[in-house]
């Protein structure tokens, strides 16, 4: 259950917060690994997010404050910043760094977050904590900077002030997501599109695997090369910068022309992933569920055999999904190796399907998977209440 956030801010600071923010975390509902191809990924804000308190105070300080974590801190406003070691707070810290480096005015604030993502599981609590901040900033100081500035700036604490090298759809997903609505979305060229996705009496279930992600970044980057290979062979008679240039269709005529099979292998996955995302926008709009779930299987079957990213526990949540008839549809969702798992469920057998799906995977694999019921979200947002 979720804490009194307001009394806990008053039993911390000794008075009331004046405002209050919260960004959601995100999934990806389909389009997966071709984001580095020049393909539409599809995500969502999902229901689970990060609460930001704030009071402003006179004292030229940042007080920071995580009901997830037992560090707190207390850094004074100063021109410019570096990363503590692994500390939470770097995340606020490196928002406000970029404010300062872009000379904006700030002042010293008491802060408590209280976050109910799942932490470390694919479901990017970090861009929910990052975008918060940012929003929050821009809002109390009346900054100015556009949403996409928000997204940008975020991206950069993720990766220059944290030092992680990952891809702007997180941030842009929960800084522009929407109830109800997927965003179909170019990560180079940042076009998008908000799809009308009214799961009706079916609820978006995240499966996390608990298993810790340790292949994932080696295997990224092999990935990645293994479809630098394939776009360099077909590039040798079509003239295109990206695999997903082309569509499936296309593919078959040209498709002679990469020689390796493993290669092969992951452009067939990365250009039927990209058609699969246009067909899956055309399904939640039709609200035509029972396609839309298709789809999500094809998409995680294509991650397993033909991408080769999946793995015991993913393959084994979405196997149990299949025997279970509330189940729409599941796949892996996030880089693979690990993480979570989405479904989409029937409402009324949500509790049936959790414990089926618990009970299944702990016999398999030995310990227990954690499933949370969401729904899509709003991105970004001030509140009033608690
Ligand atoms: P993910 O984004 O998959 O949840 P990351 O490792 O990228 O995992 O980001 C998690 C980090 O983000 C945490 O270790 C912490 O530093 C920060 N963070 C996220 N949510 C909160 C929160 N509610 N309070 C404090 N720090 C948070
Ligand atoms: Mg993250």
């Amino acid at each position: 259950m979720k804490p009194q956030l307001q009394q806990e801010f008053s039993k911390i600071y000794h008075k009331e917060a004046t405002r209050t923010f919260f960004s959601p975390g995100r999934v990806n509902l389909i389009g997966e690994h071709i984001d580095y191809n020049g393909g539409l990924v599809m995500p969502c804000a999902i229901t689970f997010g990060t609460y930001m308190l704030v009071s402003p105070n006179n004292d030229n300080v940042f007080r920071f404050k995580s009901l997830n974590f037992d560090e707190t801190a207390e850094i004074p406003l100063q021109e410019s910043y570096i990363k503590h070691g692994t500390d939470w707070y770097n995340y606020p810290i490196g928002v406000i760094a970029y404010f300062l480096q872009q000379d904006k005015k700030l002042q010293g604030l008491d802060i408590l977050y209280y976050g109910d993502i799942p932490i470390g599981s694919g479901l990017s609590s970090s861009a929910s904590i990052e975008v918060v901040t940012a929003f929050a900033l821009n809002e109390l100081f009346n900054i100015g900077f556009t949403k996409l500035e928000l997204v940008k700036l975020s991206k950069w604490v993720e990766n220059v002030f944290i030092g992680l090298n990952s891809g702007i759809m997180d941030q842009f997903s929960v800084a522009f997501g929407e109830k109800d609505k997927a965003l179909m979305l170019n990560c180079d060229t940042l076009e998008y599109q908000a799809v009308d996705s009214n799961l009706g009496d079916n609820v978006l279930a995240i499966i996390n695997t608990n298993k810790p992600r340790k292949l994932a970044e080696s295997k990224y980057n092999e990935r990645v090369q293994e479809c630098q290979s394939a776009l360099k062979a077909l590039q040798q008679e079509l003239d295109i910068s990206y695999l997903c240039d082309i569509d499936t269709k296309k593919f078959d005529q040209y498709k002679h022309l990469i020689t390796n099979p493993t290669v092969l292998k992951r452009a067939t996955h990365v250009i039927a992933e990209n058609d699969r995302v246009k067909l899956a926008a055309k399904a939640l709009s039709d609200n035509n569920l029972e396609e839309f779930g298709r789809l999500m299987y094809a998409s995680h079957d294509s991650l397993r055999d033909l991408y080769e990213v999946s793995g015991i526990e993913l393959d084994t949540v979405v196997e149990y999904a299949r025997t279970n008839p509330s189940v729409a549809g599941a796949r892996m969702t996030g880089a693979g190796f690990g993480g979570c798992a989405i479904a989409l469920v029937k409402a009324n057998d949500f509790d049936n399907f959790s414990k089926g799906v618990i009970d299944y995977y702990t016999e398999k694999i030995g310990y227990a998977p954690s499933v949370y019921k969401s729904m899509i979200g709003d991105g970004v947002k001030e509140i009033n209440f608690l």
